[in-house]
């Protein structure tokens, strides 16, 4: 599972899942860029708390879903720290409601917060990757984009989208050597499922074999593997991390 010295970037990490990933990786010796968009004060407090795993930190203020934005990133990104080894797109959003209700804006944001922003990333990340022959890309999808889920039909799709744009560029990059991952979490604890109720959580929890929601930690510790060389012969897969919830 070594990333030492390897170089990481993850969308969105100023709170959640995104921040977990950031924790883990600088604890086991990573150079970890991360980008916040909104959450300015989180964002740069946690460049300041990472600082004591001793290597190079940086977060960035970046607008995932804006192609030009992301181009820019990781031209930075490369500036600042010399190579890009993995990219996570863990951005993301939801705007939850039944598809009658569900408004033309409501599809139109998950869409490009959720799916453009993975195809914005990818592409500009993969320029470095290709130069340096080696890459590993982690997408964060979720159980609903293989299963869906009623009120969630924006968000399922784009989950969705991103297991094909996963499998489509793992096979376009395997020959050079860039390994194309997603991990599909299912009920974990952020503020993102913070917004559901008492009976909601009653019910995912209900569904769940192991009985309990996951922690953002459970999410980071199988992007760790993905992102290491411990997984080098794995490309175009779903990582499902659930309590055994899809079986
Ligand atoms: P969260 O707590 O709501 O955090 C979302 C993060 O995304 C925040 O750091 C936010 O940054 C960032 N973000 C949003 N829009 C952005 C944009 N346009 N550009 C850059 N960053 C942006 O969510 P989470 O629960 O940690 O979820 C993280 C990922 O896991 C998402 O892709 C989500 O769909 C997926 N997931 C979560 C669960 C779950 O149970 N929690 C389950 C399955 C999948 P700012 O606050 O700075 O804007």
């Amino acid at each position: 599972m070594k990333v030492e010295n390897k170089t990481v970037l993850i969308t969105g990490a100023s709170r959640g899942i995104g921040k977990s990933i950031a924790e883990e990786f600088a604890k086991n010796g990573a150079n970890v860029a991360f980008t916040y968009l909104s959450s300015v004060e989180k964002g740069q407090a946690l460049e300041v708390e990472l600082a004591q795993y001793g290597t190079k930190i940086k977060g960035y203020r970046s607008d995932a879903s804006d192609y030009a934005s992301a181009e820019q990133l990781v031209t930075d990104v490369v500036a600042d720290f010399g190579n890009l080894d993995i990219l996570i797109n863990n951005a993301g959003v939801t705007r939850d409601t039944l598809l009658m209700r569900m408004s033309e804006e409501q599809w139109d944001d998950v869409l490009r917060i959720n799916l453009k922003s993975v195809f914005n990333l990818t592409k500009a990340a993969t320029k470095p990757m290709m130069r340096a022959k080696a890459g590993s890309i982690i997408n964060i999808t979720s159980v609903v984009g293989l299963m869906g889920n009623a009120g969630q039909a924006n968000y399922s799709a784009s989950k969705a989208g991103i297991l094909g744009f996963t499998k489509s560029v793992a096979k376009e990059l395997g020959s050079r050597n860039i390994r194309s991952n997603a991990v599909a979490p299912g009920f974990i604890e952020t503020e993102m499922t913070g917004e559901l109720n008492e009976e909601q959580l009653k019910e995912w929890t209900k569904s769940i074999p192991l009985k309990r929601a996951g922690q953002a930690k459970d999410i980071a510790n199988a992007c760790l593997f993905l992102g290491s060389d411990a997984s080098s012969y794995i490309t175009g897969q779903v990582l499902v991390v659930d309590g055994g919830m899809l079986m």
